[in-house]
């Protein structure tokens, strides 16, 4: 998976994800809510009842996002499952973004998966 640090500008790593997210384009929701429920690393803390490391601390919004899905496997599902169901009303950190960045990965992604279905959506 591409990281920001791959990049010399946060839009060439948008572009590179929003690349790498077309691999989910045709995993339908189901499936990805399943992956995301089975590997997220998030789900795993809480269906443990334990409370989150993270909780308390006064980090910006994509500092949180990278320390609590930096190690997560499911992360592009996360991202795909958040942008299909979520779109330009995404809050909070999913996907190892915080909502402001997956906000900007949206329309690149959109554009994407327009130019791929001939122009719109279905
Ligand atoms: S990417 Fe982050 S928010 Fe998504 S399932 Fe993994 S840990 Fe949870």
């Amino acid at each position: 998976m591409v990281e920001p640090e791959d990049f010399d500008n946060f839009d060439d790593y948008l572009v590179a994800l929003a690349v790498e997210l077309d691999r989910y384009a045709d995993v339908p929701d189901d499936v990805l809510t399943d992956i995301v429920r089975r590997d997220g690393s998030c789900m795993w803390v809480y269906t443990n009842s334990e409370i989150p490391e993270w909780t308390g601390n006064d980090l910006t919004d994509r500092e949180l996002a990278a320390r609590i899905c930096a190690s997560c496997t499911a992360r592009l599902a996360c991202l795909e499952l958040e942008l299909r169901t979520a779109g330009p009303l995404t809050v909070g950190v999913w996907g190892a973004l915080s909502e402001q960045d997956r906000r900007a990965l949206y329309m690149v992604w959109l554009a994407r998966r327009e130019s791929r279905h001939g122009g719109g959506l279905s």
